[in-house]
């Protein structure tokens, strides 16, 4: 075991507590480790772990925190850089600071990823009437998306000629916003990859990701996505956690274009809804490599022994969950009281022979 490694019995702190920090600490606790959970509203994670409420500006619990635990991860990429300052002062936070700061924003986020040579659609800075004009007469059809704190295709407006400016300038609040291109994209994939403490990376298998409303419904994972994709996402999904001396796991969504290119739409920082069916269809599941990575373990084998399809159960479709649980699938309920429209309450997960 490498000497930085966190031993059994370490402790690991979560910011955010919700499915994904949930996920994290089930998985902290296979491998005898100690998750604590930072959270300022309702935390699902909260069952499984020890938890903290307190808002992301209360120093002192935040100094609490840091103290109690051997390193801090994150399960969301919006983590206020002050709470951050006080954490590192005092125990190692992974991934690290310039991963945030890039996913944080959607212009830095397009700049850092065409720095290095991956591509990406084209996109203009928007903070006004008069750039949103320009950039549509240049660009052609597009979306307008706020810079900062969208999620789940919130912030976002489709502009399909300048009729369509106003309302969508409108919609952004005033927030600073970035105009991208509309892609013409034949299928939207995302590659899970992971970085250890030792530099070595590792991806597992891209799967193809249906959206609603913004939403994520399924990801699914078979050969059919192609050695090319496959090798190609692998690929950038390394150069990126190369290019941030990355620790743990991170979430690449992409587009791929009519001949088989790929454009790199966003970067999530952390474990990812594309990634759970892992947990099924993987010896080494996205939970487990982030938490080896975070520990300074050993990366685990990831290599995917089925097929898969996960499906998120949204609002109430949780409601299905005695008719699921009657059927050879696995089956996650995130433990949230209220099913409201739109919220992510639980996802189902079945496999079939690998193709
Ligand atoms: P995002 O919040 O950027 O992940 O966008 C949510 C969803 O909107 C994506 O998964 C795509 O289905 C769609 N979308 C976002 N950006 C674009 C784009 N530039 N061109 C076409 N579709 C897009």
């Amino acid at each position: 075991m490498p000497e930085q490694a966190l031993p059994p019995g370490s402790a690991i702190g979560i910011l955010g507590g919700g499915q994904l920090g949930r996920m994290l600490a089930i998985a902290a606790a296979r491998l005898g480790l100690k998750a604590h959970v930072f959270e300022p509203g309702a935390a699902p994670a909260g069952d499984v772990a020890r938890l903290t409420t307190a808002g992301y500006d209360d120093a002192e619990a935040l100094r609490a925190f840091a103290r109690s635990v051997d390193v801090v991860t994150y399960e969301f990429e919006n983590v206020p850089a002050g709470a951050l300052d006080m954490i590192e002062g005092i125990v190692p936070v992974r991934p690290g600071r310039r991963a945030l700061a890039v996913s944080q924003d959607r212009l830095e986020e397009k700049a850092f990823l065409a720095g290095i040579g991956i591509a990406v659609a084209e996109h203009a800075a928007v903070g006004c009437r008069e750039e949103l004009e320009a950039a549509v007469a240049r660009i052609g059809p597009g979306i307008l998306k706020t810079r900062r704190l969208g999620y789940d295709g919130k912030g976002q407006a489709r502009i399909r000629g300048p009729g369509d400016a106003d309302t969508a300038f409108g919609a952004m609040a005033g927030a600073p916003a970035i105009y991208e291109a509309l892609v013409p994209f034949e299928r939207e994939v995302s590659v899970i990859g992971a970085r250890g403490l030792d530099g070595i990376v590792v991806c597992f298998d891209p799967g193809e990701n249906v959206h609603r409303d913004g939403i994520l419904r399924t990801t699914t994972v078979t050969g059919a996505v192609g050695r090319g994709i496959r090798a190609d996402a692998a690929l950038i999904a390394g150069r990126i956690l190369n290019a941030l001396d990355y620790v743990g796991v991170v979430g690449v969504e992409m587009f791929v274009l009519p001949g088989g290119g790929l454009l790199v739409n966003e970067i999530a920082p952390r474990v990812h809804n594309s990634g759970h069916w892992t947990i099924e269809a993987c010896l080494v599941d996205q939970f487990q490599q982030h938490v080896r990575a975070i520990c300074g373990w050993p990366l685990g084998d990831g290599a995917r022994h089925s097929d898969a399809t996960m499906e998120n159960l949204i609002g109430d479709e949780a409601g299905r969950w005695p008719e699921l649980a009657a059927r050879p699938c696995g089956l996650h309920l995130y433990g949230k009281a209220e099913a409201r429209p739109g919220r992510k309450m639980g996802h189902v997960t079945r496999l079939s022979a690998k193709t």
